[in-house]
């Protein structure tokens, strides 16, 4: 396994502080995190920093959004090697109805959606819905 520094230059993302805190903040969620739970989680840092060192992430495939009907953003960590690519990298999700928690179900993989000619995809995005595991009690 690679440091959080190594992942970061790799993708040649300077190394500072906030970030490695972020990340570390991700990897320790199960569950995919909103900007306020990032917020919450950094009351004393600028939400601007925050928000852009999210973005950061984002462009560089370190997390993924995910929109799970909520109409909030959340936010996950990719996988290894993961480059968001829509043909192979893209999972399912999970949104549990009682928790409001969603998570990666990166064994996931979205299959490939063939559309009509002359469409062109850009995003897919499949999420299942029910009760997760710590609400079922199973
Ligand atoms: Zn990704
Ligand atoms: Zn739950
Ligand atoms: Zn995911």
């Amino acid at each position: 396994m690679e440091t959080i520094e190594q992942l970061l230059e790799s993708k040649d993302i300077r190394v500072t502080a906030m970030r490695l805190l972020i990340y570390k903040f991700l990897a320790e969620n199960k569950a995919a995190v909103t900007l306020s739970n990032i917020e919450n989680a950094f009351e004393k840092a600028d939400r601007t920093t925050l928000y852009r060192t999210i973005k950061t992430f984002e462009e560089n495939d370190i997390v993924h959004q995910i929109d799970d009907g909520t109409g909030i953003t959340k936010y996950a960590l990719c996988e290894q090697g993961c480059s968001c690519d829509i043909k192979t990298d893209l999972h399912l999700h999970f949104h549990c109805n009682n928790c409001n928690e969603t998570v990666c179900l990166t064994e996931h993989k979205i299959p490939q959606i063939k559309v009509p000619d002359g469409f062109v995809s850009e995003n897919v995005n499949l999420v299942v819905k029910g009760i997760c595991d710590k609400c079922s009690g199973q």
